[in-house]
């Protein structure tokens, strides 16, 4: 084990390889260091006084596969047992999920084969539809690059086959791979678990993590972004704003992209590749509602780009965790999100007054519209400039027009997540393995995890995390 680790990037990757670091034995000197003002990266949840809670970034998690098993081993580990949420295999909610086209929901068929059988009223089989039009910007090959991410993601690597944010809707559940026995992940499998939250909003997992590694001696700094990175006799040098650290191993956990930005010239072929990994933005948009009912009920239903390419789908985040929605207690004061978002979160926090109506304590309804994606510019223009008012008014239209709901909801929050969703385009695999090769080639002491590289869901990057460590550590990645 090297002496000195820098973890660079406090999202869950970053956290996910602290954690597993000071889980060793003897573990080495560790320290964090993340260019915002907070951890987390895009596990961001909006607690209101009422006590609902509004998830800006991921809003549950596979319980599946080996990824999902070790994941719930970190979750008991951290003490958050007692405040998973889980969505139970009969649920609504896992049972349940829509296309919306011509102008009507749709129940998407349930199970594998009925996703790759062209069932009535689609004229394609709907896997293939559904996750083209998810993962495939314009422009690019769309067959072959689907088709290739599909033999990948279905094949020997299926416990990360359920990556996408949204293709999580379209897919069944399952997965295989060594399951660690944590009581835990045994009881997802006896319960069927979908997936699951924490009481808290996900971000709690990211305040968990760091109360875990805190006192075991990481040292955390925000407001650190890596600007540079360079070998400098035998060691890492990571230039920050203010000073320089040196490390004996370098575990990145931020994007590609930023990543690729910080090498020095002579890793310009790695730096080339690692900025040829794009990702897309997204418009999350959180509804809520009082007094008022879903015609329908499930996860939530995903609207292909032929039907409006600037919409993705709607999350029916009420099913599948009501206890989010809050206590009703009155009227709403004020639109949380919009106010004391922490300095340097990634996206941009904007938001629209809340606009009480219905009946004080009524029970609230509560929706996650998601616009953008692949086909953001399109439709919207540069993310950093999308107008937030055509933005929420999109979001608006589409919760009433998909789902009859008023016109006006109680709240809004709004929140462009900018290239926040990794795109794994036509020959992503094969760029893997030349950055491997040349991280090989050249003995260079830098792990790369989370979501630019194998797969984009909370396991995954996980996952990843857990599996660079383990490398380092010398121990077998499935270790719990
Ligand atoms: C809207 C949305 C919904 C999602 N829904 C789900 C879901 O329901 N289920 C699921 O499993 N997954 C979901 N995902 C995917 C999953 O949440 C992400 O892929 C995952 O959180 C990415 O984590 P990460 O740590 O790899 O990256 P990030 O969260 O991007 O963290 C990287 C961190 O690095 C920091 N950083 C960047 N540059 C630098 C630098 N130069 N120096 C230092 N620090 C830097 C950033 O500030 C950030 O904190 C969703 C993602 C989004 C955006």
């Amino acid at each position: 084990m090297p002496p000195t680790v820098a973890v660079v990037g406090g999202g869950i990757s970053g956290l996910a390889a602290c954690y597993h670091l000071l889980r060793a034995p003897r573990p080495p000197k560790v320290l964090l260091l993340e260019a915002s003002g907070r951890f987390g990266g895009w596990l961001q949840s909006t607690r209101t006084p009422e006590g609902a809670v509004f998830e800006h970034g991921p809003r549950g998690v596979r319980p599946a596969g080996a990824a999902g098993a070790q994941t719930l081993h970190m979750v008991s580990e951290l003490g958050l047992a007692g405040d998973v949420l889980a969505v139970p295999g009969d649920h609504p909610a896992s049972r349940n999920r829509f296309l919306y086209r011509g102008g009507t929901l749709h129940p998407l068929p349930s199970g594998l084969g009925g996703l790759l059988r062209a069932v009535p009223p689609f004229s394609r089989a709907l896997f293939w539809s559904v996750l083209r039009d998810l993962l495939t910007p314009p422009g690019t090959e769309p067959d072959e690059s689907a088709h290739a991410f599909a033999q990948r993601r279905f094949g020997p690597e299926a416990e990360r086959q359920r990556g996408s944010v949204l293709l999580g809707m379209a897919l069944p559940h399952g997965g295989r791979g060594a399951v660690p026995a944590v009581a835990l992940a045994r009881r997802a499998r006896a319960e069927r678990w979908s997936q699951w939250s924490l009481r808290g909003g996900m971000e709690s997992l990211a305040h968990a993590l760091v109360a875990f590694v805190s006192p075991r001696g990481a040292e955390l700094r925000c407001h650190a972004p890596l600007t540079h990175l360079r070998r400098h006799r035998g060691r890492w040098q990571l230039t920050l704003p203010d000073s320089t650290v040196t490390a004996d191993h370098v575990i990145s956990a931020i994007p590609a992209a930023a990543l690729a930005r910080a090498l020095a010239a002579d890793a310009e072929p790695l730096a080339r590749e690692l900025g040829d990994i794009e990702a897309a933005s997204v418009a999350v948009v959180n509804l809520e509602y009082r007094g008022v009912a879903l015609p329908v009920t499930g996860f939530g239903h995903l609207v292909p780009s032929s039907e409006d390419p600037a919409l993705l789908g709607i999350v029916y985040d009420s099913v599948a965790f009501p206890e989010h929605d809050g206590t009703p207690q009155g009227t709403p004061q004020g639109t949380p999100g919009t106010e004391g978002t922490p300095e340097g979160t990634p996206g941009t926090p904007k938001g629209t007054p809340g606009t009480p109506e219905g009946t004080p304590g009524t029970p609230s309804l509560r929706l996650t519209v998601m616009l953008g994606g692949s086909w953001f510019r399109q439709s919207f223009g540069e993310p950093s400039a999308a107008p937030p008012e055509l933005l929420l008014s999109r979001a608006r239209a589409a919760a009433r027009d998909h789902l009859g709901l008023p016109g006006t909801p109680t709240r809004a929050i709004l929140r462009v997540q900018q290239d926040c969703i990794p795109q794994y385009t036509l020959g992503h695999w094969q760029r893997l393995e030349r950055i491997q090769r040349f991280l090989q080639d050249r003995a260079l002491p830098l792990s790369l995890v989370g979501a630019s590289y194998g797969g984009v869901s909370v396991n995954d990057c996980i996952a990843s995390a857990r599996v660079a460590v383990g490398r380092l550590l010398g121990t077998p990645p499935d270790a719990p």
